[in-house]
């Protein structure tokens, strides 16, 4: 397994590897990523190739604190001040694109998205490779992001040479993505950071809104999802005694009383934040645990919480709903009518 501790020696491995134009394996705060040269098409169509991504799906370049965003894009005075108050952080930006970045890099949009992650290795590798890096979430595309390098092996194996282990991700949701490539800035994707936080270092409100360069709608429906069909309840979970065997359960709360084997709890005292940490590693432990369907709990959409609600959504093929003796299932259209057969 190509996982190392990343010391000096590794980060310089990396750096050698991504100067090659090959992928490797890069902790942040948010989600593990498969990082690659983000200023040259032929490392960005290697990242597109091992996550079988779609070339419709544009990838997100990271840079270190300090880089003069102005080299990749037209930075207004909103962008400045976001990336000045919020950066490091799990935001990116959406700005005009500089000539410089490859239209892979952005599936052929005039924009491109910009973050700088918050994370010691990430910004140790950043800074070594003195470039930006496009680096998407090292999973398979439409599947569960990784939060641990552990992960990251288990989705990508051999096909990545180094994967750079940084620990357990402190965030656990993708990034927030802020267009400010639109007349009024607007979120277009819900993640580890809260619209409050956006709204207050703008000075104005940030509405979060349905992107419109989504070319086939409905196709990135169906997103972070595991293999096992997940439903969403339409309400708590009924005491344990009554639950069926056989189904694997997603707690919002430690339920009163004893939990079903094999179920996991997002938050034991219903924290949105540490929800949000555990998320990906449950649905990847629940995914794991030979149940025949996942049945998850509503997730309160305070802070953090209304991004893990999305992603669960995202991850659902529909909804459920006990009826005091079972579950009754009703697909959801928009995730090709159900189970897959
Ligand atoms: P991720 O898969 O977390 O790396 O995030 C990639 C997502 O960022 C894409 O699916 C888009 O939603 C968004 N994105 C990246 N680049 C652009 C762009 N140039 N214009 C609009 N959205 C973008
Ligand atoms: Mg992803």
């Amino acid at each position: 397994m190509p996982i190392r501790p990343a010391t000096a020696a590794a980060v310089a491995e990396a750096v050698a590897l991504l100067r090659a134009g090959r992928c490797v394996g890069m902790p942040t705060e948010t989600v593990y990523g498969l990082a690659a040269d983000g200023l040259r098409a032929d490392a960005a169509a290697q990242i597109f190739a091992t996550k079988r991504r779609p070339a419709f799906d544009p990838l997100i370049l990271h840079v270190a604190q300090g880089f003069d965003l102005g080299r990749l894009a037209q930075v207004s005075v909103a962008a400045q001040r976001l990336a000045d108050a919020l950066w490091p952080g799990p935001l990116t930006l959406l700005l005009p694109k500089a000539a410089v970045v490859p239209d892979l890099v952005t599936s052929g949009l005039p924009t491109v998205a910009v973050r700088c992650p918050d994370h010691p290795v990430a910004q140790a590798l950043l800074q070594a490779f003195d470039g930006p890096l496009a680096a998407p979430s090292a999973n398979r595309f439409g599947r569960i992001s990784p939060t641990t390098a552990q992960a990251v092996a288990q989705e990508l194996g051999d096909e990545v040479p180094l994967v750079l282990d940084g620990g357990p991700c402190r965030v656990g949701l993708e990034s927030t993505i802020v267009d400010l490539a639109h007349p009024y800035p607007r979120i277009v994707r819900r993640g580890g950071l809260v619209p409050a936080a956006i709204e207050a270092a703008l000075g104005q409100a940030v509405p979060v809104e349905r992107p419109d360069h989504v070319a086939a709608p409905g196709v990135l429906d169906v997103h972070y999802a595991p293999r096992t069909p997940l439903y969403r309840l339409d309400g708590p979970l009924p005491a344990a005694a009554q639950l069926p065997t056989g189904l694997g359960y997603l707690y919002w709360q430690r339920p009163a009383g004893t939990l079903p084997s094999g179920a996991c709890v997002l938050s034991e005292a219903g924290d949105d934040r540490q929800a949000a940490v555990r998320l990906f590693a449950h649905l990847r432990t629940l995914d794991g645990g030979g149940h025949q369907r996942i049945v998850a709990e509503p997730v309160p959409l305070e802070g953090l919480g209304a991004a893990v609600a999305d992603r669960l959504l995202k991850a659902s093929v529909g909804q459920a709903r006990w009826t005091g003796t079972a579950f009754e299932y009703t697909a959801r259209p928009e995730a090709g009518g159900g189970e897959p057969t």
